[in-house]
């Protein structure tokens, strides 16, 4: 039996092993977050539920990247201290806003992951259905309004966002993501960063091609197999999703025609004849005539 199930009951209290086990994960994941440059200094924190009246949380000035288990911070819903020779972070309202919306959550990770970050700096939320894996995990991954950080203002942006997503830009910030255990949280925060990198790319490179409508729901129809529980569906009318996000998810992802994403060559070149035009990239032309060269060894 996993252990969130064992201490998932609610009113139960969480066992000692249990807690140890979760003080080495918010370790553990501290770590991570800190080796691949997701934080630097001493910026982001986790938190995680311990049962329906304690949380346990990372103290507020100490790098992520050296902490140990004992340096950890019990508090209870409100946020008042319980347990711990340390604070916990000036950021707390935000873990405690999530958690208040989503009974589900039992983890919180926030962290300032550089490329995920700029798209956050630059007004540009992740919400392109262009990764199946992502299509199929988080779905999409909007900006929460800029909000001073400790102060009422960022647990603010976050809950209009938050019922209906697992993970987060913040405005000229950083990311924050949730889950139902510490490395579920901290999974999701790497496919932020890792989408952010694929999604420069791609746009440096000049293209993006975009997944159909039916694709997405044919990748979110494999959510069960996975046992992937989808915070909300994409929305079906953008101009509803506007009104409110807390619905439904926003998810760039135009209507299908017939064809396959990315058609083959030749289909392309068929297609252009019939317009009495052949349009054709370099790469497009090379593979074309490496094609006929191979057609006339043959
Ligand atoms: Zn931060």
């Amino acid at each position: 039996m996993s252990l969130w199930r064992e201490i998932g009951e609610g009113s139960r209290p969480v066992s000692s092993r249990a807690e140890e086990q979760i003080r080495a994960d918010i370790v553990e994941v501290g770590r991570r977050l800190y080796a691949r440059g997701f934080v630097a200094s001493n910026d982001g924190n986790i938190s995680a539920r311990l049962d329906d009246r304690r949380l346990v949380t990372t103290p507020k000035s100490v790098s992520k990247g050296f902490m140990t288990p004992d340096m950890m911070v019990i508090v209870d819903y409100d946020g008042a201290k319980l347990a711990g020779d340390r604070d916990p972070s000036s950021e707390l309202p935000m873990h405690l806003e999530i958690y208040r919306q989503r009974p589900d959550v039992n983890a919180v990770v926030h962290a300032h992951p550089p490329t995920a970050t700029g798209f956050a700096v630059a007004g540009i939320p992740l919400t392109r259905a262009v990764l199946a894996e992502v299509v199929t995990t988080l779905g999409s991954i909007p900006i929460a309004e800029y909000g001073t950080p400790s102060t009422a203002e960022l647990p603010e942006a976050v809950r209009k966002y938050i019922k209906a997503h697992d993970g987060m830009l913040l405005a000229n910030h950083g990311a924050v993501t949730c889950g139902n255990s510490v490395f579920n949280a901290h999974f999701k925060m790497e496919t932020i960063e890792h989408f952010a990198k694929i999604s420069l790319v791609a746009r440096l490179l000049g293209r993006e091609h975009l997944l159909s409508r039916e694709e997405v729901e044919r990748l979110q129809g494999l959510r069960g197999m996975y046992g992937i529980a989808a915070p909300a569906p994409v929305c079906a009318d953008p101009a509803e999703a506007e009104r409110d996000q807390a619905l439904c998810q926003v998810l760039e992802a135009p209507v299908s025609s017939t064809e396959r994403l990315v058609p083959d060559i030749a289909t392309r070149v068929r297609q252009a004849s019939v317009d009495g035009e052949i349009r054709l990239t370099y790469g497009e032309l090379t593979a074309l005539i490496a094609d006929a060269v191979k057609n006339l060894r043959d």
